[in-house]
């Protein structure tokens, strides 16, 4: 990816969420057109040049192995993605398009920062590294972005106001 020094300079907000923005925005295609192999092997590229290896891997095993259906209310303004694991279909996560955030505890504990007070996941072992990394998303939200970029035709379920509300609250609960 080439880089713009003066961009950098003149951007306020933080180097890696503007960067992986930037990768994103690149590569965003309309109208179901999908990306060519080059263009996939180019991404991947650069997110591991920005988000490091491990965490694009895991990344692009949800996409392999987890299914994702995206969950809209009836006037399509709000969705929600829901990942879940095709070997155990109670390891669900569901997060919102747009929005860093997740509930797993990698997120809470390396891009949160917060203390780690249970056990851990199962899935979470290979992540959960030093102690002080820090990293600006999980496996979850970036996967979610690689298969709304990477998916011409998304699993999709119109939900009424009070399912959609349910899941969503679930997203923001401990
Ligand atoms: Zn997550």
């Amino acid at each position: 990816m080439t880089l713009h020094n003066e961009n950098l300079i003149n951007t306020d907000d933080l180097f890696i969420p503007g960067l992986v923005q930037q990768v994103f925005n690149k590569y965003k295609r309309i109208n179901g057109i999908t990306l060519t192999p080059a263009e996939r092997l180019q991404l991947f590229t650069d997110l591991n040049a920005l988000l490091g290896e491990v965490l694009l891997k895991r990344a692009l095993y949800l996409l392999d192995q987890w299914n994702f259906i995206t969950y809209y209310t009836a006037d399509r303004f709000r969705s929600i993605v829901e990942l879940s694991s095709n070997r155990n279909s109670a390891h669900v996560v569901r997060v919102v398009p747009g929005v860093n955030y997740c509930k797993c505890r990698y997120f809470q504990r390396f891009v949160l920062q917060l203390k780690d007070t249970g056990e851990k996941d199962e899935d979470e072992h290979e992540l959960d590294g030093g102690s002080n990394q820090v990293s600006f998303t999980c496996e979850h939200v970036l996967a979610q972005c690689l298969n709304q970029l990477l998916s011409p035709e998304p699993r999709t379920q119109i939900l009424t106001l009070d399912q959609f509300r349910y899941l969503h609250n679930d997203i923001y609960e401990d």
